[in-house]
C-alpha cells in the first residue's frame, strides 16, 4: 500500500491525503488548510474552518506555514498560521506545514507555543535542515525531488524511517510508487519494508484514521 502524505491529485491506488476543498470525493482523505500564499485580504472564520475539519475524510490541518518568497508579509502570514496550529491542535489532527525559507521562524513558533500534534514538512529539500527538524520532533515528508536531487539523496540517509513521509505534491511526471523505489534503493531495503514502515507512521500520525476506520 502507497501512502501519499501530501497530493493534489490521484494517480493510483494507494491512501491519498488530497489537498483539496473538494470533500465530495469519498474514496479520499483531504487536509484543510490555506496556504501561506492566500492569506491576503482573508476574511478568515476560524469557526466555519474548524466546522470544516468535522469532516470524516478531513485528517490533517494544511498546507499551511511561513513563505518569504512571496510578497505578503510575514507577520500576516504568521498570525494565519497560528490560527491554523490552535485549530489542530483543538480538532486533534496533526499539519502539513509549508515552509519556504523560513525555517527558523517555523522552529521558533513550535517552541513557544509547544503544541502537542505532530507537524510534517512536507516537500522537504532542504539537505542542512535535517537535523534541526527530527530534533524539533517533526516529521519529514519527501516528494519526487528526490528522484534527481543527489543532496536529498544523501541527506535521506540521515533521516530515521519512524520519522519519514512520502508525497507527489502537484508533480504528475512521477509517481508515488517512483518516489517509494527510489527511497528503497537509497536506503537498501525492499518496497515492501518501506511501505509497511510508512503505513505504520501514518496509523500512529493520523489518529482519527484509527478513530473512524479505514476507507
Ligand atoms: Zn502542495
Amino acid at each position: 500500500m502507497f501512502v501519499n502524505i501530501h497530493s493534489h491529485s490521484h494517480q493510483n491506488e494507494g491512501i491519498y491525503i488530497l489537498n483539496s476543498l473538494d470533500f465530495s470525493d469519498k474514496n479520499y482523505y483531504f487536509s484543510l488548510g490555506i496556504h501561506p500564499a492566500e492569506s491576503q485580504n482573508l476574511n478568515f472564520n476560524a469557526d466555519i474552518f474548524e466546522k470544516q475539519t468535522t469532516h470524516l475524510n478531513c485528517i490533517a490541518i494544511g498546507e499551511c506555514g511561513l513563505d518569504k518568497n512571496i510578497s505578503i508579509p510575514l507577520e500576516q502570514q504568521i498570525a494565519l498560521f497560528k490560527k491554523q496550529i490552535d485549530i489542530s491542535e483543538k480538532m486533534q489532527l496533526p499539519v502539513i506545514i509549508h515552509c519556504v525559507r523560513a525555517w527558523n521562524e517555523i522552529l521558533e513558533i513550535k517552541k513557544e507555543l509547544k503544541r502537542k500534534q505532530p507537524w510534517i514538512y512536507h516537500g522537504f529539500r532542504k539537505s542542512n535542515l535535517t537535523e534541526s527538524i527530527l530534533k524539533s520532533g517533526c516529521y519529514i515528508s519527501i516528494g519526487t525531488a528526490i528522484i534527481q536531487d543527489q543532496k536529498l539523496q544523501q541527506s535521506i540517509q540521515h533521516i530515521p524511517l519512524e520519522k519519514l513521509f512520502l508525497e507527489t505534491d502537484n508533480d504528475t511526471t512521477y509517481s508515488i510508487q517512483e518516489v517509494y523505489e527510489s527511497v528503497a534503493r537509497l536506503k537498501n531495503i525492499s518496497i515492501d519494508e518501506l511501505q509497511t514502515q510508512i503505513l505504520k507512521n501514518f496509523e500512529l500520525v493520523f489518529k482519527k484514521v484509527k478513530l473512524h476506520g479505514t476507507l
